[in-house]
């Protein structure tokens, strides 16, 4: 059974992103965060794509996201840490990004091995203080990556340059093998900002976070909708919810197999694209749970053709206010995933 909508998903432009990334990266090891289900492509298909391409460092929030990718034999670090409920931990498939003081005491106290730390450079979300580091809170951890989180890296804030300082204040005052810093949009920053390691997520799915990078990420995800009814709407006549959608000429519309409870938000009322080929088309009225409707007037457009929507995160995320993040983590569960 095939559902009315769909996902392609690009496998070569994943790769590619990854390797553009990876380029930018320097010499540093570029990695790939997989968390939420790899931002919503599924983590599964992701990670043995860039698996395959070399990458060696996959980044999860959760250890049941860990469980789920265990039996695919590549590293994985959990960035939420330990809870108590975590422990203890059977296998060792995955190290733990310890976040605070109770984890690092956690952790010292199972006995585990090997661990990377999350410190706090001025965030304040996760991470131990600069004070405890230096207090010798981790003296005598075996400690892989020794980490921590731009707040603002998608901005020309004067605080990446702190929290870089910051991080390179702690070169050699650990056992840390490696430095990391950088998510997509701190690849961005420049090469100071890589040291050993690089997090990218977003741009990894055909994000752009800053314009610098919209030269080279490619688009991942293209969502497609069937047609499940054209109808004529003559003009003065109104669409959808509210109707809020007034036909100013005798019009054509299709009426798709998608709608906010997939993910494609309300917030396209009226401002979402599709396209049939390279025909861009408006979204008209509110989008429904399950529905929306496109004005194809002059467009041999009828049931059971497919619409594609645009895949480009950053005019959709513009277009809609929402956050390129959000559009793609709150793809919803009834599409067909479909890799070419
Ligand atoms: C999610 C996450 C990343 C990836 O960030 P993007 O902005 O998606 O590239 C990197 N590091 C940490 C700690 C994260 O939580």
């Amino acid at each position: 059974m095939t559902a009315p909508a769909r996902l392609r998903l690009d496998g070569a432009a994943l790769v590619e992103n990854w390797r553009a990334l990876a380029r930018m990266s320097g010499t540093a090891a570029c990695g790939a965060a997989v968390k939420a289900d790899g931002y919503g492509l599924g983590a599964r298909e992701v990670v043995q794509r860039l698996a395959a391409a070399g990458c060696r460092n996959f980044f999860v929030a959760t250890w049941a996201e860990a469980a789920s990718l265990a039996d695919l034999g590549v590293p994985l670090a959990v960035l939420h840490g330990v809870r108590a409920a975590d422990l203890p931990l059977t296998g060792h498939h995955a190290r733990p990004v310890l976040n605070s003081t109770a984890q690092v005491q956690r952790w010292r106290e199972a006995g585990q091995g090997a661990c990377d730390v999350m410190v706090d450079t001025g965030m304040n979300r996760l991470g131990i203080s600069l004070e405890d580091v230096a207090a010798g809170l981790l003296d005598g951890l075996t400690i892989d990556t020794l980490m921590s989180h731009l707040a603002c890296a998608d901005e020309d804030a004067a605080m990446n340059a702190g929290q870089r300082a910051a991080l390179q204040s702690l070169a050699g005052r650990t056992s840390a093998r490696r430095l990391s810093l950088a998510n997509s949009a701190g690849i961005a920053l420049g090469p100071d900002y890589s040291f050993d390691l690089t997090r990218p997520g977003l741009a990894l799915y055909g994000g752009v976070p800053r314009a610098k990078l919209a030269a080279m990420i490619r688009p991942v995800v293209t969502i497609e909708a069937e047609v499940l009814q054209r109808r004529h709407v003559p003009a003065g006549a109104r669409v959808g919810y509210n109707a809020t959608w007034i036909a100013t000429r005798d019009s054509q519309v299709a009426v798709v197999n998608l709608g906010y409870a997939d993910g494609y938000r309300r917030a396209f009322s009226d401002r979402g694209t599709a396209f049939a080929g390279d025909r861009a088309l408006p979204v008209i009225g509110r989008v429904s749970m399950d529905l929306t409707a496109i004005d194809i007037t002059g467009v041999e457009v009828g049931e059971g053709d497919w619409l594609a929507f645009d895949p480009d995160l950053a005019r959709a995320s513009a277009a809609s206010g929402v956050s390129q993040y959000e559009l793609l983590t709150g793809l919803g569960h009834r599409f067909d995933q479909v890799w070419m």
